[in-house]
């Protein structure tokens, strides 16, 4: 699978899974699993994960998930914003190593900006970088302005991502965020990629380019996003049927064509818009 390149430079798949709404119900558990296992296995080996999912409880089947296999992926995690202090940063973290089953965490984001100086949290995660409980550390839901107040901590540009949400239906980052990005290396992960499975879906223009590519809409939505080496795309996906199609997603061109096509249905921004946020 085409792979992103971190600022240290780990390269990691564009194509991970999500794994928000994921352990909410006994039910679904087992097929949860298996869909998580079928992505590790076509390569999407970043797996997405926070603390706050189903109250920890998708970290646990995360776990499950990865039980001996732990070294196949690239493992993320959150700390949720009220926990970001200093002690209660490594004490998040620690929490979430138990459940994930693991002794280090591939990367650990700051969920949103939050409460605690922003410096005071970045001195928590470098310390736990430090220590060897987490490999990289980032944020998530971060506008250029936090962003930019960010590299002007101290260690502050040891930021490894950015987690946002970014889809054909939400552009706004391709206006500011995405290139003061790019310009210091920095890749962008794209949450609700599929636009939750929700309207997104159903748009006919969508399903146009879908068919000119014997392909699904799911996967032109993704397609787009994946397109460069910059943006890495994390679609949670309950079933194996969707996991086999996000994971071809990753290898599908979109044309020129394509693209006019996708920007008048679905516009480029013209000017700043603030970061939407789920
Ligand atoms: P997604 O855009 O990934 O949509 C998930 C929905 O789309 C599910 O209902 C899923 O159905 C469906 N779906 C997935 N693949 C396909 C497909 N190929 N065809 C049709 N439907 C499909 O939304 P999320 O909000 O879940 O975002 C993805 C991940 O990003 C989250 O799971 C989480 O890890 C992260 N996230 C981070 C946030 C943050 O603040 N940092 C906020 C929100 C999300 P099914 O499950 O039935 O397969």
């Amino acid at each position: 699978m085409k792979t992103a390149t971190l600022p240290d430079g780990s390269a990691v798949p564009v194509m991970g899974q999500g794994t928000w709404m994921m352990a909410e119900s006994r039910g679904s558990r087992d097929e949860e699993i298996a869909a998580l296992r079928a992505g590790i296995d076509l390569g999407m080996t970043l797996v997405d994960t926070a603390e706050i999912y189903a109250h920890g409880r998708s970290e646990e089947l995360v776990g499950e998930a990865i039980a001996g296999r732990r070294d196949e992926v690239f493992l993320v995690s959150k700390v949720a914003p009220h926990h970001a202090s200093r002690t209660g940063t490594r004490r998040a973290c620690e929490a979430s190593l138990k459940r994930l089953g693991t002794d280090r965490l591939d990367l650990y984001l700051l969920h949103w900006p939050g409460g605690v100086p922003l410096g005071e949290t970045v001195e928590a995660l470098a310390a736990l970088k430090q220590d060897g409980l987490i490999r990289n550390w980032g944020v998530s839901n971060f506008d250029t302005e936090e962003m930019e107040e960010l590299f002007a901590l101290p260690g502050g540009e040891d930021c490894a991502t950015n987690q946002i949400l970014y889809n054909l239906e939400e552009r706004g980052p391709e206006f500011d965020l995405l290139p003061w990005m790019a310009e210091r290396g920095v890749p962008a992960m794209a949450y609700s990629p599929v636009g939750q499975g929700g309207a997104l879906l159903d748009h006919p223009v969508l399903h146009r380019v879908a068919q000119h590519h014997r392909a699904s809409p799911a996967q032109v939505a993704l397609a787009f996003l994946v397109d460069g080496d910059d943006v890495i795309a994390i679609p949670k996906a309950g079933s194996a049927t969707h996991v086999r199609e996000n994971a071809a997603a990753a290898d599908l061109v979109l044309g020129l064509n394509d693209r006019h096509e996708l920007d008048a249905a679905f516009p480029p921004p013209k000017e700043k818009r603030p970061l939407a946020v789920i």
